[in-house]
């Protein structure tokens, strides 16, 4: 039966096709041999900077603590407090979905404390506004929800009504980084 080697080698092309394509993993085929095309022709840098004009200037870890803060102040008064929010150029973004966030649990006295540490991955220095608020919005979910389960997405969603398209963006975003080696709103050699 001739047909069927046929079959199973064009089935295990597309997996290869899409290799260049893992930080969109789970987005439509469809989608994927868009951004796939658009990847192909150098037109992902373009359609993002035609999108966003310019990176949202927080520089130091005492800003990003100031934003992060006023976010939780806003939409999550309740939740733990944060003994630490910082850019960390150690992080790799694909680690935990983009960003980290720890919880350590300390015995202080005869109360359990937690300890709670918002990282985000200093490539996310020079990113338009709202995609530094995406990362902060999923990073400051997970005070209250661990997993990324329809609860999470839900206060993600809560907290940034653009959450998913965000999210979608800076995904297309780590994808033209990967592919060219080039930041699109760098405004320095320390970016
Ligand atoms: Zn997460």
């Amino acid at each position: 039966m001739p047909p069927a080697p046929i079959q199973y080698a064009q089935a295990a092309t597309k997996p290869i096709a899409n290799a260049g394509l893992r930080y969109l993993q789970g987005y439509p085929s469809s989608t994927l041999d868009q951004i796939q095309s658009m990847l192909q022709a150098q037109k992902l840098g373009t359609w993002l900077s035609n999108k966003y004009a310019a990176s949202h200037g927080m520089r130091t870890d005492r800003a990003l603590y100031d934003y992060v803060q006023d976010l939780k102040g806003e939409f999550l008064k309740g939740a733990d407090p944060l003994s630490k929010v910082a850019f960390d150029s150690k992080l790799h973004v694909v680690q935990h979905a983009l960003g980290t966030h720890t919880t350590i649990s300390r015995v202080q006295g005869s109360k359990l404390k937690a300890k709670r540490e918002i990282r985000v991955a200093s490539l996310f220095k020079e990113v338009p506004e709202p995609f530094l608020k995406m990362i902060v919005v999923h990073e400051l979910a997970h005070l209250r929800e661990r997993e990324h389960d329809k609860a999470f997405y839900k206060l993600c969603a809560y907290m940034e009504p653009s959450y998913h398209q965000l999210e979608f963006e800076v995904r297309v975003y780590l994808t033209h980084v990967e592919s060219t080696g080039q930041r699109l709103w760098s405004s320095g050699p320390d970016a």
